[in-house]
């Protein structure tokens, strides 16, 4: 009967992490998914959610169903991050917003949405992206190309090319962009290249669609949602997906969000019922426990000030790890430019490595990254990053 269902292969991400789990090198270092461990190779609990979580706990409480759009604390939380407090765009309630399943359920009800109000709509993503966005996308029944980004070669933006490429779209066409710690190459655009793309997004009549995984990992709260609110103040329509996996470390808790920016409050509203219908069609509400751990962080103010600084400790390691190796790596591999390392943004880099030589470093070493060279920053520590940067050196000789 199902003899005709193919075979799933796995998610090549995912994939890398049992394969971790399954290797007995006592060595072994995982630098493929995209989770923050701290300096101890822990996976960490904010101080601001075990309080929260506390909270939660004492008394224990009823779990009714939550609305299809989620917590209106959830939500705000949402906005406030995104747009800044005292926007003037929220005071407008040009905002819908849903809490959602993660960024994950954000693109996936953003995707819905689009495909039975915007048919015609091809979404187009940068090359390389995250690769659950294609899935995601086409999933959801629309057509996705690819527009030019990273440059091989120099390790910057294909700036000049980019913007030829959305020169030739069209009205409607949704452009999927990353807002801050671009993923997988870590490679942002400036603001001066935000202002110039989004004139060209705005004189197009394209659609854009911000997915921000990692605000606070780059440089601050505020800088990393520029995009964002440029798009904004120059009315722009415009989707955003917002995760709270990495920057709440709640990644199994599926919290996120997703905001529909419109030109008025009534259609704010037309738009909000219709996300609330598409939600219902999937999975009708989401889960209570992390729209909650979100509403009490972000709400309160001494916890979402402690969360600030919590994040902000996770981004200043990262920025300490990308440092050291760079540094041991040009003492070990001279002539070799490792500048990339510090120059990229939030928890990845794209280290240029072949698959060959990331295969190696797997094989031979115990350390794992995604094929296409990308690392996972964040798996680094004071314990490992000498034999990574070992190893690197190891594979880059030959
Ligand atoms: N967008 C990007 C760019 C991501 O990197 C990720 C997570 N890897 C997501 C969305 C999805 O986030 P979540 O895990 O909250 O579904």
């Amino acid at each position: 009967m199902f003899e005709r269902v193919d075979f799933y292969a796995g998610d090549p991400i995912l994939g890398l992490m049992v394969e971790y789990a399954n290797d007995s090198n006592p060595n072994k270092v995982n630098l493929g998914v995209g989770v923050y461990y701290d300096e101890n190779n822990v996976l960490p609990v904010l101080e601001c959610v075990k309080t929260a979580e506390q909270r939660i706990a004492d008394p224990i409480s009823a779990r009714p169903y939550l609305p299809m759009e989620g917590l209106p604390g959830h939500r705000k939380a949402c906005q406030d991050l995104l747009f800044g407090k005292d926007a003037q765009v929220l005071q407008d309630k040009r905002v819908a917003t849903i809490a959602t399943i993660g960024g994950s359920g954000a693109l996936k009800v953003g995707a819905d949405f689009i495909n039975a109000w915007f048919p015609q709509a091809k979404c187009y993503v940068s090359d390389p992206t995250w690769g659950n966005h294609i899935s995601i996308f086409e999933g959801s029944g629309i057509e996705v190309g690819k527009y030019p980004y990273y440059d091989k070669a120099t390790g910057t933006v294909k700036f000049d090319e980019l913007i030829a490429f959305f020169n030739t779209l069209n009205k409607d066409d949704v452009v999927l962009l990353h807002p801050c710690c671009h993923n997988p190459t870590g490679v942002d655009l400036t603001q001066a290249q935000w202002d110039e793309l989004l004139q060209v997004v705005q004189q197009r009549e394209l659609i854009p669609f911000m997915d921000i995984a990692y605000q606070g990992f780059g440089e601050d709260m505020d800088s990393d949602a520029y995009a964002i609110r440029k798009a904004v103040d120059m009315g722009l329509p415009l989707f955003v997906s917002n995760s709270f996996s990495k920057n709440l470390s709640l990644y199994g808790e599926r919290v996120g969000g997703l905001s529909v920016v419109c030109p008025t409050e009534e259609e704010a509203e037309r738009v909000f019922g219709q996300l609330k219908f598409t939600v219902r069609r999937i999975y009708s509400s989401p889960p209570s426990h992390g729209g909650r751990v979100v509403d009490i962080v972000m709400n309160d103010e001494a916890l979402h000030k402690q969360w600030v600084g919590e994040v902000y400790g996770m981004r200043d390691r990262i920025k300490a790890m990308r440092l050291k190796l760079k540094s041991v790596l040009e003492t070990k591999v001279p002539g070799r430019n490792f500048d990339y390392l510090t120059t990229q943004n939030g928890m990845f880099s794209f280290t240029g490595l072949t698959p060959e030589q990331v295969e190696r470093l797997k094989t031979e070493f115990g350390i794992y990254m995604v094929s296409n060279s990308r690392m996972c920053v964040a798996g680094l520590n004071g314990n490992n990053i000498d034999y990574v940067a070992n190893a690197m050196a190891e594979v880059l000789k030959d």
